[in-house]
């Protein structure tokens, strides 16, 4: 850090990503990124006449790809907000609505206390429950933002459409925002209640089930007045954010969306017979409706896990935290590389 840097950010803590390796193969089970290739539709999509067409800036409306979605999700164009990944929303979100601060789970996505350092909202963290679910009842009458990941992560738990309505009910007067980067595995949306509810913000991404982590895209859908807000923050900061290969390939994916509900419905099979093998094994996982599982063993810590997985080429997420170090976070692969985490496992026990 330089002398030169604002005060204000001498202390924020910044967010660790996952481990991305560019040297060694390893089979990669860390970062929740799809084990399937784009469609070849997205390959096709990105043709020399694209590339060639690099060197205009991009269309800061991204009017077809939101064309293309609003037909995909029944909405108007009117309430879909397009980011460089939903990084980008969650963190124009807290700049946006933070000002009473901002409540979120102990547990969950390590990236909502860093967007409230950043910005200076104050936070309230609720403690998930014993067994790791989330008790809506913390999260009535809040008077403050209101940030739930749901699948939530890294425990994979879901809460039920109903029980996130119940909380944007009882919050009129609060922005209640849903992350729902893992709801295409198990979970229920919530972007239908978004006509009736004008305090929520439903924010997705491509980086999981539609397989472009690398291309940065996310989504929000909400009321238009929510959107406008976004907006505002968007043509304040970076209209040109998402780029215009990203704008093709998003399109591309949008039009081929049968391929990847398949992936997905392949995704959640694979997770359901890990689970039981991990089981049998005598590990302990939390119920996921995620492209990831948790869970621990009690023969071995979660640090040793992770660390001796690396070791034999398959890396894993681990956290070194309270109530959740014991665990290990396990990204769903490919059938071929989960019966090798299985067999590395088992040598390791
Ligand atoms: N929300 C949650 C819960 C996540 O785990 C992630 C991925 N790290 C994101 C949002 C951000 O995803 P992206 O920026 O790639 O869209």
């Amino acid at each position: 850090m330089s002398k030169f840097i604002n005060e204000k950010f001498t202390s924020l803590e910044e967010y660790t990503p996952g481990e991305q390796p560019q040297d060694k193969k390893y089979i990669k089970l860390n970062t929740n990124e799809s084990p399937y290739p784009p469609s070849k539709a997205v390959v096709k999509a990105v043709s020399k006449a694209e590339i060639k067409d690099l060197r205009l800036y991009c269309d800061p409306e991204c009017k077809k790809l939101k064309l293309a979605m609003a037909k995909l999700f029944g909405v108007n164009g009117e309430n879909i907000f397009l980011s460089n990944g939903s990084d980008d929303i969650l963190n124009f979100a807290f700049m946006a609505y933070g000002q009473k601060g901002a409540a979120y789970p102990d547990i969950t996505y390590g990236f909502y206390s860093v967007f409230a350092e950043l910005h200076g909202v104050e936070s309230e963290v609720i403690p998930l429950r014993d067994d790791f679910t989330i008790d809506i009842c913390e999260y009535k009458n809040k008077n403050k933002l209101i940030v739930i990941a749901n699948p939530n992560a890294p425990t994979g738990i879901a809460l039920s459409l109903e029980e996130i309505e119940e909380i944007v009910k009882a919050n009129p007067d609060s922005v209640v925002l849903i992350d729902e980067a893992y709801v295409d595995f198990g979970g229920e949306s919530c972007y239908k209640l978004t006509a009736k509810y004008d305090n929520l913000l439903c924010v997705g991404t491509f980086s999981k089930s539609r397989s472009l982590a690398g291309g940065r895209l996310g989504f929000a859908i909400a009321n238009e007045r929510l959107i406008a807000d976004l907006e505002k923050i968007k043509y304040s900061t970076n209209p040109y954010n998402i780029n215009r290969l990203t704008q093709v390939v998003g399109t591309a994916t949008i039009n081929d969306n049968d391929y990847y509900l398949k992936n997905c419905e392949k995704i959640i099979k694979t997770r359901e017979w890990v689970t039981k093998e991990l089981e049998s094994l005598r590990f302990f996982v939390l119920p996921s409706k995620a492209n990831f599982i948790f869970a621990k063993s009690d023969k071995i810590s979660g640090l040793k896990l992770y660390e001796e997985l690396k070791e034999k080429g398959v890396l894993v997420r681990h956290f070194e935290k309270d109530r959740i170090k014991d665990f290990n976070r396990i990204t769903i692969g490919t059938d071929k590389e989960m019966k090798t985490l299985i067999e590395k496992i088992k040598e390791i026990l």
